[in-house]
């Protein structure tokens, strides 16, 4: 009888090995974890991150701008990096703001989005001139109110809910009701009011999903994008300076998963670009990428405290868990649990393989990092790295549960 090979991670090969470990920015971890004073820590390497950027350039029509969502990691050393190689920000709140400001990214490059944004954030927007992506016909008349009354013009576009979702299996059909955006048959008219209003009106935000590996769907989504934003910029009949068509691209975090191919979406915008961009008057066509810029530039890595065997299963019992890492555990979001790609990150030319499982110090079984992993046996004091951790990880962690440090954070 044949066995059905076990689905495999993609490769893991962003980060060179030197002398036996895993070595980001070409440190190897042992000694990255000195210099961080204490496991666990995480660590995000620029020439990933760069790569990641570089990889799109390369594969996207020149006339496509890249902006960061900082959403996906707002450490300030990250964004700061970050502005020297995207055209772009996109924030989801006032701490985002004051981060990605401090940066020196011109606010016009620059916007804000996110349901029930507070009065400060609208006022603060205004007086920076950041672009706020309207998500209601309230939020519009509280920010024109707002801005009014200190005598500043705001710049807003309006984030569309798009009569359309991003597929992610083939089958999810129709944009249903959302808290995010206005509804896409509401817009026309909310812009003549934004106009109407006197404030300065940018365009369009048109966001549809996020973490695809496919590549037609993400095609797909953005021909709709294209076909919307034009339909409700005519419909309108205001001109734009702005479309953002969103982004959605994934990163291969499960076994079986593999990376995103880019030519396919490059050549699909370069023709909707050909086919839409005069009827468009030209707009700058955005997309906004969190976890495809940032998510395999980074690294969760802890050490193993304790090795213990129960019932004939290996534990490594580690300093690590998910009051750091709530993706890694598999409670954020995920409805199968499946393991991120591990390591043992001081034994990566170790041939020999044992099944380990890679637990926290929690008082939950949730708190499992990796459930019966292939491994180099290891041992108390090995280092243990969790790929694919730069997008959502510490900042989408309940820190606090528990009442453990918080992990440091460092750039290389
Ligand atoms: C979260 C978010 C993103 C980033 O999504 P990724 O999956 O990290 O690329 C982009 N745009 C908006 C509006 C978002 O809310």
């Amino acid at each position: 009888m044949k066995e059905r090979p076990r689905p495999i991670h993609a490769p893991m090969e962003q980060f060179p090995v030197v002398d036996g470990s895993l070595a980001p920015g070409g440190i190897p971890l042992p000694r990255l974890a000195d210099r961080a004073g204490a496991t666990p820590f995480y660590v995000y390497d620029r020439a990933v991150m760069r790569r990641q950027v570089e990889a799109l350039r390369e594969a996207l029509p020149d006339a496509i701008s890249l902006h960061y969502a900082i959403k996906a990691n707002p450490m300030p050393a990250v964004v700061q990096f970050l502005a020297g190689v995207v055209d772009g920000f996109d924030l989801a709140s006032h701490g985002e703001m004051l981060v990605a400001l401090d940066t020196g990214m011109p606010p016009s490059e620059i916007s804000i989005a996110g349901p029930g944004k507070s009065d400060r954030e609208l006022l603060a927007a205004s007086a920076a001139g950041v672009i706020v992506n309207v998500e209601s016909p309230a939020e519009l008349e509280r920010l024109a109110e707002l801005a009014g009354r200190e005598g500043y013009r705001p710049r807003v576009a309006v984030r569309v809910n798009p009569d359309f979702e991003l597929k992610s299996s083939g089958m999810k059909m129709g944009g249903g009701p959302k808290p995010f955006g206005v509804d896409a048959e509401k817009v026309p008219a909310l812009i003549r009011r934004a106009v109407e209003l006197d404030l300065d009106y940018r365009g369009l935000h048109i966001f549809s999903g996020s973490q695809n590996l496919r590549p037609e769907a993400i095609v797909e989504a953005q021909q709709k994008s294209f076909e919307l934003a034009r339909r409700l910029h005519e419909e309108s009949g205001e001109s734009i300076v702005k479309l953002n068509i969103g982004g959605g691209f994934g990163i291969p975090y499960f076994p079986g998963e593999s990376r995103l191919p880019l030519a396919p979406i490059g050549e699909n915008l370069a023709e909707l670009l050909d086919l839409h961009g005069d009827a468009l008057g030209g707009a700058e066509v955005i997309l906004e990428l969190g976890r495809y810029i940032v998510g395999e530039a980074g690294l969760y890595v802890c050490r193993v405290v304790d090795r213990k065997v129960s019932r004939g299963q290996v534990f490594l019992v580690t300093d690590g868990g998910l009051h750091h890492h709530l993706a890694a555990s598999g409670n954020f979001g995920q409805v199968i649990r499946k393991n991120y790609p591990v390591a043992v990150a001081n034994r990566m030319e170790e041939e020999e393989r044992e099944s380990a499982s890679v637990v926290g110090p929690l008082c939950t079984p949730l708190d499992l990092l990796a459930d019966r992993a292939e491994l180099p046996p290891a041992r108390p004091g090995d280092l243990i790295a969790i790929f694919q951790s730069g997008a959502y990880g510490l900042t989408a962690s309940p820190t606090a549960f528990l009442s453990h440090p918080r992990p440091v954070e460092m750039v290389v």
